[in-house]
């Protein structure tokens, strides 16, 4: 069975204590892989071949950087059927959204690789004595942690401003979905990137991650995962001073007023609620509508619903693919079970299914329940399925209390036809993100996080670029 391994120093390395975990393939429920139980030692190897690569790689000059940065992008698209058909395989999601995500990782090499070239560093004049400016240097080495729902797209969104700006890499997948990371490894070897400035170790979260987070070397975390675990990585490089982003989960309101386009609402709704069986971030699981037009808006996504087709990731006609794992799948149908405890009422889906040929899979057919009330648990914690909620709300005051009543901050989505009023509430809202009249439109210059219990920190354009650099002002009397 092929093996997952780690890449230290440009070579692929079986862990120092040769134990593997099983990967297992969500559609069909079976183990195609053997992925590296990596600990300590392990790091500590990555973390010596990282500072070994540090004095060259930082002092390489920026258009050297961009070059093999952007090699990398080349060498991704070049591979992309392959990489998103192994993507498709490690997690679960339809082939052909693997494909788009592989498109933006490649484009996250591209954009920092192009970052690396216009990060310019201030200057200041004071009155007519002296000037200031800042250098930016690079923290060191640095520590990127990644979750399995967009595994190379958020793993790439981390380390690639982290290379551009100078620093060497240790970098850690999920456990679930380390496959393409992995492939990533021999990428960078053919677009010559040194060995040593980018150091992939796998394993759990508990044994390789936590080792991350306490090895004093590693100067600064930049982490993307659920908010109990930034909880406990916060605590643990909270005495060592260590510099840490934070992207963690969210409970996102998607509000419907009466005046937005409702045809566009609804067909953008069927992808922000399902689009990677739910498992984005980003997702809107809480929806709420203005009551004159509840029931319209509820019977068109209904209507839409049907032709949403679950099963076969490798079949492009199918929208919801299989869960990440089995403990996420019994996770999210418990919350199903939660809903209807708390008097929900299901509209569609509310149950597994077993597409033909995939019976062993793990499959949830997309779910919209109706009838809980705004504050009951299953509208406060974050589920990370394919389950919405729909919720009437009356007056703009109503819903803006409600869609802030949650722990979470991370991205909201508005549908109006007013533009005042989208940008009353979106002052209002206590999110990182929001969408007007769209969803997960992209730009890569923006910040990119949440605010409240989703996050610390931005990522994204400069905001990536300055987490991973140190600001040193130097001041020249003259
Ligand atoms: P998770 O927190 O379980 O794991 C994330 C990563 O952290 C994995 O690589 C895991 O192995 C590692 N990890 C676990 N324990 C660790 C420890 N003690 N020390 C160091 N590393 C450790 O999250 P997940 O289940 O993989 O991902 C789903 C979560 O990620 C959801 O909550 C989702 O909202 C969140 N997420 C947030 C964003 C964002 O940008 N805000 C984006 C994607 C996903």
């Amino acid at each position: 069975m092929e093996k997952v391994l780690n890449f230290i120093e440009g070579e692929f390395r079986e862990p120092v204590g040769v134990a593997f975990l099983e990967n297992y393939n969500p559609a069909t429920g079976q183990v195609y892989s053997l992925v590296s139980q990596s600990e300590t030692q392990d790091v500590d190897m990555a973390v010596v071949a990282a500072k070994k690569a540090l004095p060259a790689w930082k002092k390489m000059n920026a258009d050297d950087r961009f070059r093999i940065l952007n090699r990398i992008a080349e060498l991704i698209e070049r591979d992309l059927d392959k990489l998103a058909a192994a993507e498709s395989r490690d997690q679960g999601k339809p082939v052909w959204l693997a494909k788009t995500e592989m498109q933006r990782a490649a484009q996250n090499f591209r954009f920092f690789a192009t970052a690396a070239m216009q990060f310019a560093s201030e200057s200041h004049q004071t009155d007519s004595r002296a000037i200031n400016y800042t250098l930016r240097q690079p923290v060191g080495v640095v520590g990127c942690i990644s979750p399995w729902n967009l595994p190379l797209y958020l793993f790439t969104w981390k380390i690639a401003p982290a290379m551009a700006a100078g620093n060497c890499v240790i970098a850690k997948p999920s456990e679930f979905t380390p496959f393409t990371a992995y492939m990533l490894g021999a990428l960078c070897n053919e677009a010559g990137l040194p060995a040593g400035v980018l150091n992939i170790v796998h394993g759990l979260g508990s044994g390789v991650g936590q080792a991350m987070v306490e090895h004093p070397e590693i100067k600064a975390i930049s982490f993307t995962g659920g908010t109990a675990t930034g909880r406990h990585i916060a605590s643990v490089a909270a005495p060592m001073f260590k510099k840490l982003s934070l992207e963690l989960g969210g409970k996102n309101a998607n509000i419907i007023f009466a005046d937005a386009d409702l045809k566009e609402a609804v067909k953008t709704s069927v992808r922000s609620s399902f689009l990677n069986q739910g498992e984005i971030c980003l997702c809107g699981s809480r929806v709420f509508v203005e009551k004159p037009v509840y029931e319209k808006f509820k019977a068109e996504l209904l209507e839409e619903l049907k032709q949403l087709k679950t099963g076969n990731p490798e079949d492009d006609a199918v929208r919801v693919g299989a869960i990440v794992s089995k403990q996420h799948f019994e996770k999210v149908l418990s919350y199903i079970i939660l809903a209807k405890e708390e008097g929900g009422v299901v509209l569609t889906g509310g149950e597994a299914v077993t597409p033909a040929g995939f019976e062993q899979g793990w499959f949830i057919a997309p779910t919209v329940i109706e009838g809980l009330g705004w504050n009951c648990r299953t509208n406060q914690e974050e589920i990370f399925g394919p389950v919405i909620t729909l919720i009437p709300f009356e007056t703009e005051d109503e819903v803006l209390q409600m869609a802030n009543s949650t722990a979470y901050g991370l991205a909201t989505t508005l549908w109006t036809g007013d533009l005042k009023r989208a940008h009353r509430m979106a002052e209002a809202l206590e999110t990182g993100i929001v969408w007007v009249n769209c969803w997960l439109l992209r730009d890569l210059r923006t910040p990119f996080g949440g605010m409240k219990q989703s996050g610390v920190g931005r990522e994204g354009g400069w905001e990536a670029m300055r987490f991973f650099t140190e600001p040193k002002n130097v001041c020249v009397a003259y």
